[in-house]
């Protein structure tokens, strides 16, 4: 039967839509992209029967045999291409490689002082990631992703006076990424990209839900209706300047006052501890001594989750999520998270409370990551489809470089 579609524009400009939404995974059916761009069944026919004749995607039947028809999955084809996504952490750098078939090929860890600055990090970046595609000369890189631990906005794609990460004010860290690695970059704040690492590896099937990242600072992210929020200046969630009742007179590290950050982070719990005179150097330490349970870890521990639960009961009874998820090194401290969920339950309306799902996270260490790997699909430029008469005017050419920068064309 003969396509009613036309090579217009606006039907080129579809079919470009429909294309990112599969790269990136938010589309994997053709009920997905009638969901996602709000078509008929027909007009998401002929978008996939269009795609599918040019050659950038396939359309695979693996699922389940439940008697009736299989479902089928569309996906691009494009065996060799990759994604590069790394977390940066106060003190730690974790990495991996994203392929078309595996969400995290590679994941490394290493020690990495942010605070040494832009250089000194963005050269562990790229000898990192050099070591880990060594052995996979065959992959073609196509962009990268990178969360950071303060305020990213989702508008300029830049860092705002980032508090926690002394040295780096003012850098234009795309600009100077993209020139070091040679690829497209793209950067979020590390708890926006878990939240949307989160959402992912629970299936999507929490859409409505808030993330929070309890580790030595305190960071979260919304999902509503499956879409990670961003807001009007793009810096949505940043929950550890909110100011909280116990804070008052205390310094926070952006230069306010009785932030919730100076009473319930890891880095408060240990300034607490070693006012007492307790040998803690770390977060890792304040986790070792809480979970067995010594007595000042403790009790600092549950006041900091109780600080944290009332402060999050604001957003329950406002926003009514359908989960907070927790996540952060504080995630594996149980006092912690029964302090956080007590306290939600006890500040918040019963109506908002009743079905609410309050659990640590299970996309663990690799949230950031797993959420990356989709910003770094949406950041890559789109593979060119073989029928010209499709392709789309402002599509960026495939050119790709390997992060090693050696050869650039
Ligand atoms: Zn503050």
């Amino acid at each position: 039967m003969p396509s009613d579609v036309t090579h217009s524009p606006k039907t080129s400009e579809a079919s470009r839509r429909a294309l990112a939404l599969i790269v990136d995974g938010t589309v994997s059916s053709r009920a997905d992209l009638r969901t996602q761009l709000g078509i008929s069944a027909s007009t998401a026919s002929s978008l996939v029967r269009r795609l599918l004749d040019t050659g950038v995607i396939e359309e695979v039947v693996d699922g389940p045999s439940t008697g009736g028809r299989r479902p089928a999955r569309l996906q691009v084809i494009q065996n060799d291409a990759a994604w590069l996504v790394a977390e940066l952490g106060g003190g730690h750098l974790r990495l991996g490689v994203s392929t078309a078939q595996s969400t995290l090929l590679r994941v490394r860890e290493c020690r990495l002082d942010i605070a040494d600055g832009p250089a000194a990090t963005f050269t562990a970046l790229r000898e990192n990631w050099e070591q880990l595609l060594e052995d996979l000369p065959e992959l073609q890189i196509l962009s990268a992703a990178i969360a950071l631990p303060g305020p990213v906005s989702a508008q300029t794609n830049e860092l705002i006076a980032p508090a926690r990460m002394p040295g780096w004010h003012g850098v234009r860290i795309v600009d100077e990424l993209q020139e070091a690695l040679n690829i497209p970059v793209h950067v979020e704040n590390d708890a926006r990209a878990a939240a949307l690492g989160e959402f992912i590896a629970r299936q999507e099937s929490i859409p409505d839900l808030i993330y929070v990242k309890a580790g030595t600072g305190i960071g979260a992210g919304l999902i509503s209706r499956g879409q990670l929020i961003h807001g009007g200046s793009g810096v949505a969630g940043d929950i550890t300047h909110v100011p909280v009742p116990g804070a008052e007179g205390r310094q926070c590290s952006c230069g306010r006052t009785g932030c919730l950050e100076t009473v319930a982070s890891g880095a408060a719990i240990r300034r607490e501890l070693v006012d007492q005179e307790l040998e803690v150097s770390s977060i890792r330490d304040v986790i070792d001594l809480a979970v067995t349970f010594q007595p000042a870890a403790t009790t600092a521990v549950r006041r900091s989750g109780k600080q944290l639960g009332t402060a999050l009961s604001s957003l329950v009874n406002f926003l009514n999520p359908s989960a907070v998820i927790i996540g952060g090194a504080l995630s594996g401290v149980d006092a912690y998270v029964a302090a956080v969920r007590s306290a939600i339950y006890d500040s918040s309306l019963a109506m908002t409370t009743q079905h609410l799902l309050i659990e640590t996270t299970t996309a663990g260490s690799d949230a950031a990551l797993i959420g990356l790997t989709r910003i770094a699909r949406r950041s890559a430029p789109l593979p060119v489809p073989h029928d010209s008469a499709t392709r789309s005017a402002s599509a960026p050419p495939s050119t790709i470089h390997r992060p090693a920068g050696g050869t650039p064309t």
